[in-house]
C-alpha cells in the first residue's frame, strides 16, 4: 500500500485566516438576501472551516443588475481595451502578492497541495490574467473584400453580462480560465464557484476591486448548483454562460439556456481521457508520465526548486525538465477533467509497464496536502470519496485485476490509496471516476490503439508516448479530443486553447478562441460611389 504520512507532524501549517465570506456583489461583501449561510469544509479532517453566505435565485438577481447597469453605462466596456489592460496586470500583481495566503485558502477548501498552488496554481491564475491584459488592446474587426460596391468591415463587442459555472476541482484555475478572457474583451460577470470551495474566488473579487476593476463587473455568488446555478442559466438578462464541470449538469445548463432567452452557453465537461504508451517509448519515463496523468491535481514541487513559476502546468514541467520524470512522479489525487485514466500500454512492454506503475504507485506518500513529503492529498468531500471506493469495488467485483491501492488510508479525512487495475475493457475504464485509480490495458497494433482510445463518448484530451514520429503524428490526428499531449501530459499555456469533443463539451478556455466566446462580431456595410477599384 502507498505510504500514509498522517501521522507525521514535522511540517508547519500557515496560519489562515478566513476574510471573506460573504457574496460580492456591486462591489461590496454583502450576506445573502435569505439571510443563509451554508458550511465549508477541509477535507483534510472533515471539519467545517467557515461558514460562507448562501446565495440562490434572489442573490443572483440582485449581482445580475449590478452586472447589467454595470456593462449597459459603466466604464468598463467603454474603457481601452489598453486600460482594462493595465488593470488586469494590475489584479495579476496583487494575485502574486497574496500567493501564499492564497493557496493556503485552496488547501483548506480543497484539499490541493499547498507546494503545487505556490508554484502552479496561483502563478498560473496571474499569468492567465497578464495574458489577457496584453490582448485586450488587440480586440479588432476586419475590413471585408465585399462582392458588391460597398465598404464592409466588422467590429468585434462584448457578448454583455456573463454567467461563470465553476466547479470544485481547481478553484483558482477554472476562476481565471473564465474571468480572464471575460475583463479582458469588456464584458461584466457574476461567478459562482462550487459550493466546496468558494474561499479563494471572494478573496479574487477583493484583489479586483483593489486592482481598479469598477464596481459591477466582477460579482462572486457563492452557493449551490440547483439555486444560485440554476437562477443564472436560465436568466434572462443573462448574454452568456459559460460553464465547467459535469456533462450530466452541462446538459442542465443547456437545457435552461435555451428555454429561457436563448443565450449562448460554452461546456468544459468531464473526461475519460486515455494515454497511448508504444512500445519503443522510454519504459521509466512513460511510467512517470502516465503515473501524472491520472493520478494528478495535486503536486509536490518541493523537489524542483528550478521550475520556473511561470510555466503553469505539470506536465510542461515534465517535458522541460525531462530528468524529473525519473526522479519522482507528480502524483496527486486524480480529480482532473483530463485524468489520463485509461493506460493503453503495448504488448511488448506492458508487463514491465505493469510492474514499475505500481512499484511507483506504492512509492507515493498520501496524507496532509500541508505536508512537502506528500504527494496525494485527501478527495473533496465524502460524497465524492464514497464514489471513488464505489468505483472501486464495481471494478473488483466485475473481475478486474486489482494490482495495488484500492482502499482508504488515513485516520480520518478523505484519504484514499492510489489504485491500479488491469485487464480488458471494464466499466471503470468508460466512467469518469475522478479519483486516483488508473485502468491498464494492452494492446498490438496501431489501428487498434486509435479505435480504443477512440471508444468512448467523451472527447477532452489523450497522451502518446513514442519516439515515433510517424506513429505520434498519425495518432493524433485520429483521435477525436480537444488536447493530444505528445510525449508530456498536461500541456496547459494560456496560448493553448483548451477544451472537449463529443460530450465533453465545446467552446474553448485559453488562447485567443477564448477571448472569440466573449466577443460578438458585428458586420457593418455601407455602400461606395465612383469607387476608382
Ligand atoms: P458539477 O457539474 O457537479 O458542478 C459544477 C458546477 O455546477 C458547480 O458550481 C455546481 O454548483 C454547479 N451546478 C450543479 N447543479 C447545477 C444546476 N442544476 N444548474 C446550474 N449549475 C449547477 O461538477 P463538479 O462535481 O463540481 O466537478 C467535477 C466535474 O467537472 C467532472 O465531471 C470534471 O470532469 C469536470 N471538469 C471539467 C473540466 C474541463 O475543463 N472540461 C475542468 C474541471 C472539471
Amino acid at each position: 500500500a502507498a505510504a500514509v504520512a498522517n501521522g507525521d507532524k514535522g511540517f508547519e501549517v500557515p496560519k489562515l485566516e478566513i476574510k471573506f465570506t460573504k457574496l460580492f456583489i456591486n462591489g461590496r461583501f454583502v450576506d445573502a438576501v435569505s439571510g443563509k449561510t451554508f458550511e465549508t469544509r477541509d477535507p483534510r479532517t472533515g471539519e467545517v472551516t467557515a461558514r460562507i453566505a448562501e446565495g440562490d435565485k434572489a442573490d443572483v438577481d440582485l449581482a445580475v443588475k449590478a452586472a447589467r447597469e454595470a456593462f449597459d453605462h459603466g466604464p468598463w466596456p467603454r474603457m481601452s481595451g489598453f486600460q482594462r489592460g493595465r488593470i488586469l496586470h494590475k489584479f495579476a500583481d496583487l494575485v502574486e502578492q497574496h500567493t501564499e495566503e492564497l493557496a493556503a485558502l485552496d488547501t483548506v477548501d480543497a484539499g490541493k497541495l499547498f507546494a503545487m498552488g505556490k508554484a502552479i496554481d496561483i502563478p498560473g491564475g496571474a499569468n492567465l490574467l497578464r495574458y489577457y491584459a496584453g490582448a485586450a488592446d488587440k480586440i479588432h474587426g476586419e475590413t471585408l473584400k465585399m462582392a458588391r460596391p460597398c465598404h464592409g468591415y466588422t467590429l468585434k463587442e462584448p457578448v454583455g453580462v456573463v454567467g461563470h459555472i465553476v466547479p470544485w476541482n481547481y478553484p483558482t484555475t477554472m476562476f481565471f480560465f473564465k474571468v480572464s478572457p471575460a475583463l479582458a474583451a469588456g464584458c461584466t460577470m457574476v461567478v459562482k464557484p462550487a459550493e466546496q470551495t468558494p474561499l479563494s474566488a471572494l478573496f479574487y473579487a477583493h484583489l479586483a476591486k483593489e486592482a481598479g476593476v469598477p464596481d459591477g463587473v466582477l460579482n462572486v455568488v457563492p452557493g449551490f448548483g440547483p439555486t444560485a446555478g440554476a437562477a443564472i442559466s436560465s436568466h434572462m438578462d443573462i448574454d452568456k454562460v459559460s460553464f465547467t464541470g459535469s456533462t450530466e449538469v452541462g446538459r442542465l445548463v443547456m437545457e435552461a439556456a435555451a428555454k429561457s432567452n436563448l443565450k449562448p452557453v460554452s461546456l468544459e465537461l468531464g473526461g475519460k481521457s486515455p494515454v497511448i504508451v508504444f512500445d519503443d517509448a522510454d519504459l521509466d519515463m512513460a511510467v512517470s508520465l502516465v503515473h501524472m496523468a491520472t493520478y494528478t491535481n495535486k503536486v509536490d514541487l518541493s523537489d524542483y526548486p528550478a521550475v520556473p513559476s511561470e510555466i503553469m502546468c505539470t506536465s510542461t514541467i515534465c517535458s522541460k525538465f525531462s530528468s524529473i520524470l525519473h526522479i519522482n512522479s507528480a502524483i496527486l489525487q486524480g480529480e482532473i477533467c483530463v485524468a489520463g485514466s485509461r493506460i493503453y500500454v503495448q504488448e511488448g512492454i506492458y508487463d514491465a509497464f505493469v510492474k514499475k506503475a505500481s512499484e511507483m504507485a506504492k512509492k507515493s506518500v498520501v496524507g496532509d496536502p500541508f505536508n512537502p513529503r506528500v504527494h496525494q492529498g485527501p478527495q473533496i468531500d465524502k460524497d465524492q470519496y464514497e464514489k471513488v471506493l464505489k468505483y472501486i469495488d464495481i471494478g473488483t467485483r466485475e473481475g478486474a485485476t486489482l494490482v495495488t491501492g484500492g482502499k482508504p488510508c488515513g485516520e480520518n479525512g478523505y484519504y484514499i490509496e492510489p489504485t491500479i487495475f488491469t485487464n480488458e475493457e471494464m466499466s471503470i475504464a468508460q466512467e469518469e471516476i475522478f479519483g486516483p485509480v488508473m485502468a491498464l490495458m494492452k494492446f498490438k497494433t496501431v489501428e487498434e490503439a486509435i479505435q480504443k482510445a477512440n471508444s468512448t463518448r467523451y472527447g477532452l484530451a489523450a497522451g502518446i508516448v513514442t519516439k515515433n514520429i510517424d506513429i505520434a503524428n498519425t495518432v493524433s490526428r485520429s483521435i477525436r479530443a480537444g488536447a493530444i499531449w505528445i510525449n508530456c501530459y498536461l500541456g496547459f499555456d494560456p496560448d493553448a486553447p483548451f477544451g472537449g469533443y463529443k460530450m465533453s463539451g465545446f467552446g474553448k478556455d485559453m488562447g485567443m478562441d477564448a477571448l472569440e466566446k466573449y466577443l460578438h462580431t458585428k458586420a457593418v456595410v455601407t455602400p461606395l460611389y465612383n469607387t476608382p477599384w
